[in-house]
């Protein structure tokens, strides 16, 4: 295996502040590593909130965590994906947002390892600390131990396969949180990509009608390609507004209501 002596990457040095290519060293992983070139990453909407200086992040910044790339190498010891896959250069795969120190009560008994204490994420550190590579926003990552692999079927694009890790993994815990199930109503206030995933993802746990709420008309009309039965402007007047959503949601309203728009 040959590596290039170096892989690029974006970074920012102060929030707003304008992003520059970098260079840093490239290694063979490590044990229990794997070194992976990126494919695709998104521009998720928290990358954008990071940036803003509206949440902290460590500069100079890497961003970029909804990522998908072909492994380069693998370090010694990995050997397979989370359900068992085999894993080999060229696969391409997603993996966790997040990686966390090991096992820990957060992880172990109230199944929340992204709660864990010490846990770190991919996109969320400074370029400075080592190895470096380690968000979407760069030619290649390294994948530590403590996160988990998924090798991706051909069947995905990539583009398609890109936001599992963050916005489809999301909003598959906040449908099963909010249990939907079949024959029932749900309404989702707000129609960003959180909520496409969340109306699609309704309609496929047997939701019979999913209305939408967004004062954008765009993102009405996009909505109702991705299981929106009715997009409705929320600045409308208010009795109407009901009327329209508890005729569509007999008898009594909504069975469930999920929030993704993030407006105080
Ligand atoms: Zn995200």
């Amino acid at each position: 295996m040959t590596l290039p002596a170096n892989g690029r990457m974006a970074v920012y040095d102060q929030p707003n502040g304008p992003f520059r290519l970098v260079g840093y060293p490239l290694r063979p992983p490590a044990a229990g590593e794997v070194l992976v070139r990126n494919r695709m990453a998104t521009i998720c909407r928290s990358d954008i909130h990071t940036w803003q200086g509206h949440r902290p992040g460590p500069c100079p910044g890497l961003l970029g965590h909804e990522i998908i790339g072909d492994i380069v190498a693998l370090g010694e010891g990995v050997t397979e994906d989370m359900r068992g896959d085999s894993l080999g250069p060229g696969d391409r795969i997603t993996w966790s947002e997040y990686f966390i120190p090991g096992s820990n009560y957060f992880s172990d008994v109230l199944d929340l390892p992204q709660k864990s204490r010490g846990v770190d994420k991919y996109g969320h550190m400074a370029a400075t600390t080592a190895p470096h590579h380690h968000g979407g926003f760069g030619e290649y990552c390294y994948i530590v131990p403590r996160s988990w692999i998924l090798r991706l079927p051909d069947v995905l694009t990539d583009a398609e396969a890109t936001p599992l890790n963050c916005g489809v993994a999301t909003m598959i815990a906040v449908t099963e949180a909010a249990r939907i199930r079949i024959g029932q109503t749900v309404l989702i206030q707000g129609l960003g990509l959180l909520g496409l995933y969340g109306a699609s993802i309704a309609k496929a746990r047997g939701a019979r009608a999913v209305i939408g709420l967004d004062s954008n008309a765009e993102r009405r009309a996009r909505a109702c390609r991705f299981g929106v039965d009715l997009a409705l402007d929320p600045d409308m007047e208010k009795n109407a507004l009901l009327h329209q959503v508890h005729g569509l949601c007999r008898p009594e309203g909504p069975d469930g209501a999920i929030e993704v728009c993030g407006a105080t």
